[in-house]
Protein backbone atom coordinates (compact mmCIF):
# COMPACT_ATOMS: atom_id res chain seq x y z
CA UNK A 1 0.00 0.00 0.00
CA UNK A 2 1.06 3.36 -1.01
CA UNK A 3 1.16 5.61 1.96
CA UNK A 4 0.32 9.47 1.11
CA UNK A 5 1.58 11.00 4.42
CA UNK A 6 -0.37 13.58 5.83
CA UNK A 7 -0.18 15.95 9.41
CA UNK A 8 -3.31 16.19 11.05
CA UNK A 9 -3.26 18.73 13.38
CA UNK A 10 -4.85 17.19 16.60
CA UNK A 11 -4.62 19.05 20.18
CA UNK A 12 -3.48 16.21 22.15
CA UNK A 13 -0.67 12.99 21.27
CA UNK A 14 -2.06 10.92 19.17
CA UNK A 15 -1.61 7.17 20.76
CA UNK A 16 -0.84 5.98 17.92
CA UNK A 17 2.40 7.94 16.82
CA UNK A 18 4.15 5.90 19.53
CA UNK A 19 2.92 2.48 18.41
CA UNK A 20 3.29 0.37 15.06
CA UNK A 21 1.37 2.17 12.74
CA UNK A 22 0.92 -0.89 10.67
CA UNK A 23 -1.59 -2.35 13.00
CA UNK A 24 -4.12 0.85 11.71
CA UNK A 25 -3.38 -0.41 8.24
CA UNK A 26 -4.20 -4.18 8.78
CA UNK A 27 -3.97 -6.49 5.88
CA UNK A 28 -7.27 -7.77 4.29
CA UNK A 29 -8.84 -9.89 6.62
CA UNK A 30 -6.41 -8.91 9.46
CA UNK A 31 -8.10 -7.49 12.84
CA UNK A 32 -8.15 -4.03 13.64
CA UNK A 33 -9.23 -4.92 17.60
CA UNK A 34 -5.22 -4.13 18.49
CA UNK A 35 -5.66 -0.28 16.31
CA UNK A 36 -9.07 -0.21 17.94
CA UNK A 37 -7.51 -0.91 21.19
CA UNK A 38 -5.43 2.30 21.38
CA UNK A 39 -7.94 4.20 20.29
CA UNK A 40 -10.13 3.69 22.84
CA UNK A 41 -7.45 4.93 25.63
CA UNK A 42 -6.27 8.10 23.32
CA UNK A 43 -7.08 11.76 24.08
CA UNK A 44 -7.85 13.07 20.66
CA UNK A 45 -10.16 10.15 19.79
CA UNK A 46 -13.46 11.93 19.16
CA UNK A 47 -10.92 14.54 17.19
CA UNK A 48 -9.26 12.32 14.59
CA UNK A 49 -12.94 10.53 14.06
CA UNK A 50 -13.97 13.72 12.84
CA UNK A 51 -11.13 14.31 11.19
CA UNK A 52 -11.23 11.15 9.59
CA UNK A 53 -14.97 12.00 8.23
CA UNK A 54 -14.06 15.30 7.08
CA UNK A 55 -11.70 13.53 4.94
CA UNK A 56 -13.90 10.85 3.95
CA UNK A 57 -11.06 8.65 4.94
CA UNK A 58 -11.06 5.29 3.18
CA UNK A 59 -8.59 3.30 4.74
CA UNK A 60 -7.54 2.28 8.36
CA UNK A 61 -8.26 2.86 11.68
CA UNK A 62 -9.08 6.34 12.95
CA UNK A 63 -10.64 7.45 16.10
CA UNK A 64 -11.57 3.78 17.36
CA UNK A 65 -13.65 3.32 14.45
CA UNK A 66 -12.83 0.65 11.25
CA UNK A 67 -13.55 1.49 7.46
CA UNK A 68 -16.99 -0.04 7.82
CA UNK A 69 -18.01 1.82 11.21
CA UNK A 70 -17.08 5.00 9.38
CA UNK A 71 -19.02 4.38 6.38
CA UNK A 72 -22.17 4.11 8.54
CA UNK A 73 -21.61 7.61 10.36
CA UNK A 74 -20.52 9.52 7.38
CA UNK A 75 -22.75 12.50 5.90
CA UNK A 76 -23.57 13.38 10.27
CA UNK A 77 -23.43 16.97 11.10
CA UNK A 78 -19.96 18.27 11.79
CA UNK A 79 -21.36 22.11 12.14
CA UNK A 80 -22.00 21.62 16.29
CA UNK A 81 -18.67 20.26 16.84
CA UNK A 82 -16.73 22.84 14.77
CA UNK A 83 -18.63 25.92 16.49
CA UNK A 84 -17.27 24.61 19.77
CA UNK A 85 -13.37 25.03 18.63
CA UNK A 86 -11.59 28.00 19.99
CA UNK A 87 -9.83 30.52 17.53
CA UNK A 88 -6.01 30.12 18.42
CA UNK A 89 -5.80 26.41 18.26
CA UNK A 90 -5.10 23.62 16.19
CA UNK A 91 -8.96 22.77 16.41
CA UNK A 92 -10.50 26.10 15.66
CA UNK A 93 -8.48 25.89 12.51
CA UNK A 94 -9.88 22.87 11.51
CA UNK A 95 -13.69 24.76 12.79
CA UNK A 96 -12.70 27.46 10.37
CA UNK A 97 -12.23 24.85 7.35
CA UNK A 98 -15.02 22.71 8.42
CA UNK A 99 -17.12 26.29 8.14
CA UNK A 100 -15.84 27.33 4.98
CA UNK A 101 -14.27 30.14 6.40
CA UNK A 102 -10.72 31.10 5.63
CA UNK A 103 -8.53 30.51 8.63
CA UNK A 104 -7.70 33.62 11.15
CA UNK A 105 -3.90 34.17 11.63
CA UNK A 106 -4.51 32.82 14.94
CA UNK A 107 -5.84 29.61 14.34
CA UNK A 108 -3.56 29.20 11.14
CA UNK A 109 -0.14 30.13 13.71
CA UNK A 110 -1.81 27.80 16.14
CA UNK A 111 -1.51 25.08 13.53
CA UNK A 112 1.53 25.24 11.90
CA UNK A 113 2.82 25.12 15.32
CA UNK A 114 1.32 22.10 16.08
CA UNK A 115 2.47 20.51 12.53
CA UNK A 116 6.04 20.99 13.24
CA UNK A 117 5.93 19.72 17.17
CA UNK A 118 4.07 16.89 15.27
CA UNK A 119 6.91 16.00 13.35
CA UNK A 120 9.59 16.60 16.04
CA UNK A 121 8.60 14.70 18.22
CA UNK A 122 7.45 11.44 16.00
CA UNK A 123 10.30 11.93 14.04
CA UNK A 124 7.77 10.71 10.94
CA UNK A 125 4.48 11.72 9.88
CA UNK A 126 1.22 9.88 10.48
CA UNK A 127 0.77 7.07 7.81
CA UNK A 128 -1.88 7.70 5.74
CA UNK A 129 -3.43 5.67 3.54
CA UNK A 130 -4.53 5.85 -0.26
CA UNK A 131 -2.51 7.83 -2.81
CA UNK A 132 -3.19 10.70 -3.44
S1 LIG B 1 -7.83 7.89 17.89
FE1 LIG B 1 -6.76 8.54 16.03
S2 LIG B 1 -4.94 9.55 16.76
FE2 LIG B 1 -5.74 8.35 18.46
S3 LIG B 1 -4.72 6.37 18.35
FE3 LIG B 1 -6.60 6.18 17.20
S4 LIG B 1 -6.05 6.65 15.09
FE4 LIG B 1 -4.40 7.43 16.38
ZN1 LIG C 1 -9.69 31.32 14.24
Amino acid sequence: MTLNLDVPAFDGPALCAETDPDSFFPDKGHSVAAAKKVCGGCPVKDECLQWALDRDERFGVWGGLSERERRRLHGKPTTKRARQAECGTASGYRAHKRLGEESCEACSEANRTYNREWQHRTGRRTPQAGAA
